[in-house]
Parts: structure tokens; C-alpha cells; sequence
């Protein structure tokens, strides 16, 4: 592929009907009708368009929101957005499908998706701390696209390009602006993995990487299995919650024979819980692919044990077990969206225990600088020593552990 194919990944045709082997017929027998809200939606504003067309992602994807006077034609911004989005010039830029608008149009300014998508002049408020380029991925990165900071695992950037932009992006330095990796940068990043014997875990990234076409996917999911080092391969993206519709039959039926694969969704609200989104998460789930989900901590949006709980519950109903929630990255402009470490430790201390354990995941900071991620937990020993060891539950009561000598 060239560069220029790359960039425009996600253009081309490759799912004409029939494309791709139809193993289990079921998978592509999910009802893909579309939720009230978004029916609403598509008549308001999109009266000429039929619901095939809603439910094609390449229709998404090129009718997606990428301006202030785009986004004033469906909703009413205010002068703080409108300014900010004036001031986006060499910034993560603005992109939102119609899908994921339609959850955001008609709410509030400060609704936790609005926010999460909608830039406001908070943003524009460069704290001491914050850097471009937060967790030093640059300084693990051996080749490009490559980050090679775990002993046995790699991390491969292969887009710089999102369906919709988050405003809080860890990578806001790369994503959404071009150097898209070129042929031969594509060649060098399998050279590498091929000669890191110790890597057995790949973890496909970007950008994201389900906004390239089906052709272009699985050209790099055969590439990485011809590697016999590499145990198990895995997708992180946004997709179900952004682009629900980008999860189809041939794509699925695609992904399975790569297993073992595994995929990282990024969610943040229960909000994006829609029918859509449930039936994208139920349709990879019944492919055999384990889902996990990656929230980061947002102050405003999610940083409060309910939501958060109903958020992970939410998740569990269609099969996606809650993985990581993440303190929220040091990069330029993210001081409204960060929040305390404590509020983090108080939502898992609010869900261990007290509800089922599949529903907690992990709280970890990925340390600035580069120092990988690191688990933070409430303190549950309150007494440790060759003799016992003192533990407390989730209901402060006092346990002792006598230790074996
Ligand atoms: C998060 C991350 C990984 C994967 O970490 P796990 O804890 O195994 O999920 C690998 N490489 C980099 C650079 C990462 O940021
Ligand atoms: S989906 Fe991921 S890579 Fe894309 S903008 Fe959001 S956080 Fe960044």
C-alpha cells in the first residue's frame, strides 16, 4: 500500500456483500435496527438519507462533524465552544460521527459525552506539568510506529486517524495530524517484531486501528501471525461506542481467524450503551474475541462510584469485562478533566466487594515520564509482618492472616 492509501484506509471498497467467509451465519443475524434517538436524529437533520445508508460506516465516516459551522447546523454550541473551535489550528482537531452526535446534540453544555468531544476553552490552559507527549512514548520507540516498553509486549501504532477525537487523548502530540507511516516504515515495524523474539503480545493501536479497511486489517493480522513468536495479538479502539456500524459480519467473520485475538474497547459513559453499540459488543463477543474495556477518568463525566459502576455493569451485560480505568494523562489541556488519584481510589474501593469482582478493573497511573502503569488500590493491609498479616475488607472490618514461616 502506499502512503496515500493508507491515509485515505477506510475509503476504499472491500465489503461488497459476500465478502469474507460467513463460518457462523448467526453473527451477521443481530437486528441492526437504530435507536429512537438516533432515528430522530437522522429525520431532523438528515431527511434525504435512508437508514442503509446511517447504518453504512464509510457514509459515517464521510459525513462525520469536522467544524464549528458543520456542529451549528445541528445544535446550539456556545460562544465558549464556538471560540474554542475557532482555535483548534495545530490541535487535536475536531471529528465526531453523525452516530455519536446524535447522543450529544440535544444535551446540555458540561452532558459528559458533549464534553468529551466538544472542545470548550478549558483546553486552552497549559498547566507546568503537562507535555505533549506525556508518558515519553517517543523515548520507547525504537522504529516508528513501534512502542516497546514491557519486556514481552509491543505496542503498534498503525493510523494516526480516529472516527471522532477525544479531547483528553493521551496521543492528542500524533493523532489527528498526518505522518501516517509510510510503506517502508510499515516493513522496518514487522522487521522489528520479527527480530524481538521476546515479544509474544502485540498490541495494535494508534489512532484507530478499525477505522482501516477490512483488505488493509487483515494484510497486518496475517503479517503479525506469520511471526511464531507472537502468541497473542490484540485491537485497541473505540469503535462500538463511536462507530457501532463499523462492526459487520465480513469484519467479524474476518477478525476470528486471527485468534487468539483479543480487543480493548474504549468507553467512558453509560450513555454510549446504546442499542448499536450492545449489538457491536454482542456480535465480536459471539466471534470468540475476550473484550476488555479501557475508561479513563474524567472529572465531571465520570468520576463519581455510581456512574462508574453503571458504566462497568452496563459493560458486563454484553459480555465486555471491565480492564483498566486510567488517571487521566498529563498532556496539554487536560487540567478540566483531571481529577484527584483519590477519587480514583475511592470508586474501586466503592465497587470491591460490594458488587461482582468481574465488574472491577484495574486503577492504574501510567507513569509521566514513561514508567509504564502502575496499580493503585485502596489500602486493604493495614499490618504486614513475617508473623500475620493484618487485612481489612470492604466493609472495614479486621482480618488476620497468620503468615506461614
Ligand atoms: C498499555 C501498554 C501496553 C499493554 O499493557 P498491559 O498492562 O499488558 O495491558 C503495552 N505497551 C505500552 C507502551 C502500553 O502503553
Ligand atoms: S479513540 Fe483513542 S486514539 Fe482516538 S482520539 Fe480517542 S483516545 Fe485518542
Amino acid at each position: 500500500m502506499t502512503h496515500n492509501e493508507h491515509r485515505l484506509m477506510g475509503c476504499s471498497s472491500d465489503e461488497e456483500p459476500g465478502a469474507g467467509t460467513m463460518i457462523f451465519p448467526q453473527i451477521g443475524s443481530h437486528d441492526q435496527a437504530v435507536s429512537n434517538r438516533s432515528s430522530e436524529f437522522i429525520r431532523r437533520y438528515f431527511p434525504l438519507t435512508n437508514v442503509t445508508s446511517w447504518n453504512d460506516w464509510r457514509w459515517q465516516l464521510r459525513n462525520s462533524f469536522t467544524t464549528a459551522e458543520a456542529l451549528s447546523r445541528v445544535m446550539t454550541l456556545t460562544d465558549d465552544e464556538k471560540n474554542t473551535l475557532h482555535r483548534l489550528k495545530n490541535r487535536l482537531p475536531l471529528r465526531v460521527t453523525p452516530y455519536y452526535l446524535s447522543l450529544i446534540y440535544d444535551s446540555e453544555p458540561g452532558a459528559p459525552l458533549r464534553r468529551t468531544m466538544i472542545p470548550t476553552s478549558g483546553e486552552m490552559i497549559i498547566t507546568e506539568a503537562e507535555k505533549a507527549d506525556p508518558l515519553d512514548e517517543t523515548g520507547s520507540s525504537p522504529v516508528p510506529g513501534i512502542i516497546h516498553r514491557y519486556p514481552d509486549r509491543a505496542l503498534f501504532t498503525v493510523t494516526q486517524f480516529c472516527s471522532s477525537y477525544c479531547r483528553y487523548c493521551t496521543r492528542s502530540h500524533s493523532v489527528g495530524k498526518l505522518g501516517h507511516l509510510t510503506k517502508d516504515e510499515w516493513e522496518i515495524a514487522f522487521r522489528y517484531l520479527e527480530e524481538h523474539t521476546e515479544i509474544r503480545d502485540v498490541i495494535i493501536s494508534g489512532g484507530d486501528p478499525l477505522t482501516m479497511n477490512n483488505k488493509k486489517l487483515e494484510y497486518l493480522l496475517s503479517r503479525l501471525r506469520s511471526i511464531k513468536h507472537i502468541e497473542i495479538l490484540r485491537i485497541g479502539t473505540k469503535i462500538p461506542a463511536v462507530l457501532p456500524q463499523r462492526i459487520t459480519p465480513q469484519l467479524v467473520s474476518m477478525l476470528r481467524r486471527y485468534h487468539p485475538l483479543f480487543l480493548s474497547l474504549h468507553f467512558t459513559h453509560p450513555d454510549e450503551l446504546t442499542k448499536e453499540t450492545r449489538r457491536a459488543c454482542e456480535m465480536l463477543a459471539d466471534a470468540g474475541i475476550p473484550l476488555g474495556s479501557q475508561t479513563v477518568l474524567l472529572k465531571g463525566i465520570n468520576d463519581y462510584p455510581a456512574t462508574m459502576k453503571d458504566l462497568m455493569h452496563k459493560l458486563l451485560t454484553v459480555r465486555v469485562r471491565p480492564y483498566y480505568i486510567y488517571q487521566c494523562d498529563l498532556i496539554p489541556g487536560s487540567s478540566h478533566f483531571r481529577t484527584t488519584v483519590e477519587t480514583g481510589i475511592d470508586i474501586i474501593e466503592n465497587m470491591r466487594g460490594h458488587t461482582s469482582g468481574y465488574a472491577v478493573p484495574q486503577f492504574v497511573i501510567d507513569a509521566p515520564g514513561g514508567g509504564g502503569k502502575i496499580p493503585i488500590l485502596p489500602s486493604y493491609v493495614v499490618e504486614s509482618g513475617p508473623e500475620k498479616w493484618v487485612l481489612r475488607n470492604y466493609k472495614n472490618n479486621r482480618y488476620t492472616y497468620p503468615n506461614k514461616k
